[in-house]
């Protein structure tokens, strides 16, 4: 395996591997990353750390991967909130009230892509396989957000929707939010037809996103540029965004994509946490 970017570190936990933002492993009150495929026990199409239970895989392999998950990275399993993804804009704030901290299983929102919290005990998860994952910090209040941003997410605008959680919630000051988005699929590889391509240009946004080949048959988006565009609209600083180099399809022996395998395919999950242990 080969693992080259500016952007990124590959971190390795044990059986576990993750991938993170160098930019944010300069903060050290938060833990953050974007699981690889290795070290869990799912076999064929899920191997192996897959945390998909609705794709196909064995419900007892998807259990014990989030059981690897949890102990090589020292999460306990009932401090973690999962998002239940429909590829909509609904971002649910989350408190202790919210989970059963003193139960042993993940607590999870139902029709929800994105989450936000102020609470040091829980651990934001959110899942991918191609679709972009945004994470949010505000350094300045301690407060994190996490969403799921396929292309779907992305047209509605959850990632500044989810800026305007922070300023409404908790009252945060745009300048003090910083931005990381990605991995996903890149625009080496995301080929959109005309229907989906006039979707993102209703977004109003510079058309810094839109790549063409050199005939112009194909029209390939960056979604990672249009996410970064969509938090810049919402007031977060240029300098305050960082975008992933890493993308799935063309790495899909390491992370999951959707796109790689016609949909046979596991999942992967992101986290973020405050519980820096
Ligand atoms: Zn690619």
């Amino acid at each position: 395996m080969i693992f080259k970017s500016d952007i990124m570190n590959i971190n390795f936990k044990d059986a576990v591997s993750y991938l993170s933002f160098k930019e944010l492993d300069k903060y050290n009150f938060i833990k953050h990353g974007y699981m690889t495929r290795l070290g869990g026990v799912s076999e064929k199409e899920y191997k192996s750390l897959n945390f998909g239970f609705n794709n196909g895989d064995s419900k007892n392999n998807v259990e014990k991967n989030y059981d690897i998950f949890c102990n090589c990275m020292n999460i306990k399993k009932n401090n973690l909130v999962l998002t239940s993804q429909v590829h909509e804009d609904n971002i649910c704030v989350v408190s202790k009230k919210n989970i059963n901290l003193e139960g042993s299983n993940f607590t999870r929102f139902e029709s929800t892509d994105g989450l936000i919290t102020d609470n040091t005990e829980i651990c934001l998860m959110t899942f991918h396989a191609d679709c972009a994952v945004v994470y949010m910090i505000d350094i300045n209040k301690k407060i994190i957000g996490l969403a799921h941003a396929g292309w779907r997410g992305t047209v509605k605008n959850i990632a500044g929707k989810l800026v305007q959680k922070f300023l409404e919630n908790y009252n945060s000051q745009a300048q003090d939010i910083i931005v990381a988005i990605g991995p996903s699929i890149g625009p080496c590889c995301f080929e959109v037809d005309m229907e989906v391509l006039e979707k993102f240009r209703k977004l109003g946004i510079p058309k810094t996103y839109i790549h063409k080949s050199e005939n112009h048959n194909k029209i390939s988006i960056d979604l990672l540029e249009v996410n970064k565009n969509l938090v810049i609209k919402s007031g977060i600083k240029e300098e305050n965004i960082f975008k992933s180099d890493i993308c799935t399809m063309c790495n899909h022996d390491l992370l999951f994509s959707h796109r790689a395998t016609h949909g046979k395919r596991g999942t992967t999950a992101a986290f973020l946490t405050l519980n820096n242990i």
